[in-house]
């Protein structure tokens, strides 16, 4: 299988192949067509193996082809939460990297720094937001941002979150959630709340292990 045979949208399939990528990895390839269609999804899956493109690329593909009803006005479409800076980073890199042809804007939330330029991000608008859950609920509880509008939630190494006692944080976050969205789980591992928390979160998803 070849990037160009899953029918990602024109400006990402240019940013791939700009990239060097011709084929996709095995999550790739388990989860993009899944991700395209609009399900849920549970990937199991180590960093390394392209789990960020696995759900970046076809987040960009719906956000391209799936036109908003946001009367020009941005407002955030995409939340991907991370357990840490670094790894939010990365994940927001990606989208840079990815998304460049696509007019898509996002922005990078994270404590122990000023909130001002990420306040400011926010005012200006944007589609993607990737967060870790601390600062996105701070921002959230000051009106610095709204949630309502999310139509695809991302909760990447879910595993780490819990060990990292994000569980009660990430709960709250969800209840702002709209209950109509796409939701996306990324694991390592599956411990039972992991299990847990997903079968509460996830409608019906399609289950990706490498
Ligand atoms: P990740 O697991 O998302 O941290 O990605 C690991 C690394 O693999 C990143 O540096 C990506 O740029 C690279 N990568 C992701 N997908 C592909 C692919 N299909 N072909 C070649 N490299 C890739």
């Amino acid at each position: 299988m070849l990037f160009q045979d899953l029918g990602l949208a024109e400006p990402v399939l240019k940013a791939v192949t700009a990239e060097g990528y011709t084929t996709p990895t095995p999550i790739q390839e388990g989860a993009i067509p899944h991700i395209m269609e609009g399900r849920d999804l549970i990937g199991t899956a180590q960093t390394g193996t392209g789990k960020t493109a696995a759900f970046a690329l076809p987040i960009l593909h719906r956000l391209i082809t799936i036109p908003d009803n946001q009367n020009g006005y941005y407002r955030p479409r995409v939340l991907v939460l991370s357990p840490t800076r670094e790894l939010a980073t990365q994940i927001a890199d990606s989208f840079e990297t990815y998304g460049a042809g696509s007019g898509m804007r996002h922005v990078t939330v994270y404590g122990g720094v000023s909130q001002v330029p990420q306040v400011k991000m926010l005012r200006r608008g944007v589609d993607i937001i990737i967060a870790t859950p601390g600062r996105l609920l701070d921002l959230h509880n000051q009106g610095c941002l709204q949630l309502e509008s999310i139509e695809m939630f991302v909760l990447d190494e879910a595993d780490r979150m819990l060990d990292m006692g994000f569980m009660p944080d990430i709960r709250r976050i969800i209840d702002q959630l709209p209950a109509e969205r796409q939701t996306l789980l990324f694991s390592a591992t599956m411990p039972p709340a992991i299990e847990r928390l997903a079968s509460e979160l996830l409608k019906n998803p399609a289950e990706v292990r490498i």
